[in-house]
């Protein structure tokens, strides 16, 4: 449906993944996309013609989303480049899974400096550019409610973005901007595959209800809601994505 008519998205870490669905999904709903990515420029171009030979329109644009000055180009160069912003995708992370008691100060800093310094300082860049009526989607994980072994590191800079969604969505609301939480489960996609082995995978998929490993596509398809007129009335919100695991 073209829903996004006129409209202009910016996804962090949009070059494989969960990000390049969700960037794929908008474009898709004729949404312009911006496909942010770090380092991987091959990887984000395949992305942009795979977009425009489908008759969509996007745009790579470089930018370490954990680095201020970085983001402050991202968001200027999209207004410059598409002439306004309507919807942040905030997606990029970086998860490392290891006992709190293994976990080195720079496991810390680099998970930290991408998913919770970063993310904020996405939300905080984007709404100085941001349409009134925008729609923001922050990427977080089931892991913040699961709670399993490894993951404090991890889950706990991912319930720092739940929070700041949780304030935020209060502080933007007179804007008729929403702003919402998709938490996905276990997606098949490098950051999965990095973290575990086939017998842990074999488990998680033992854990899932609907019994596979989530795809990048079933993320992109809650996040293409929640974007659409169709969500106007649902912020605050942090909703699973996960084959049933958690139940709130
Ligand atoms: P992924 O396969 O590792 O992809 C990560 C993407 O982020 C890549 O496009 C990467 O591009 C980009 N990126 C990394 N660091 C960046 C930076 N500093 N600035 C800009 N872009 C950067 O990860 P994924 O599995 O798709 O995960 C996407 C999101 O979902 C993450 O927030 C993750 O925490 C969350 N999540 C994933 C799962 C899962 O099971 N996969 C579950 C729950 C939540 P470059 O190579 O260019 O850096």
């Amino acid at each position: 449906m073209k829903t996004l008519t006129g409209k202009v998205a910016v996804v962090t870490g949009a070059s494989r993944g969960i990000g390049r669905a969700i960037a794929e999904r908008l474009a898709r709903d004729s949404a312009s996309v911006i496909v942010n990515y770090a380092k991987s420029d091959g990887e984000a171009q395949v992305v942009v013609d795979a977009i425009t030979l489908h008759g969509g329109k996007a745009l790579a644009l470089q930018a370490d989303v954990g680095r201020l000055d970085d983001i402050r180009r991202l968001f200027r160069e999209t207004v410059e480049r598409l002439g306004r912003l309507d919807m942040l995708i905030a997606n990029a992370g970086y998860a490392v899974f290891k006992p709190l008691a293994d976990i080195t100060e720079e496991d810390f800093d680099q998970t930290y400096a991408l998913n919770a310094k970063g993310t904020f300082f996405c939300l905080q860049e984007a709404l100085r550019h941001m349409a009134d009526d925008g729609k923001i989607v922050c990427i977080s994980t089931i892991g913040t409610e699961l709670n399993v072994p490894g993951g404090s590191c991890y889950f706990s800079s991912k319930a720092a973005v739940e929070q700041f969604c949780r304030v935020l969505a209060r502080e933007v609301a007179p804007r008729g901007i929403t702003i919402n939480v998709v938490s996905p489960g276990f997606t098949e996609t490098q950051m999965l595959r990095a973290n575990m082995g086939p017998d842990a995978l074999r488990e998680l998929v033992a854990l899932t209800p609907l019994a596979r490993l989530g795809q990048p596509d079933d993320i992109a398809e809650a996040i293409a809601f929640l974007v659409s007129p169709g969500a106007r009335w649902i912020t605050r919100q942090n909703i699973a994505v996960d084959g049933g695991i958690i139940s709130r």
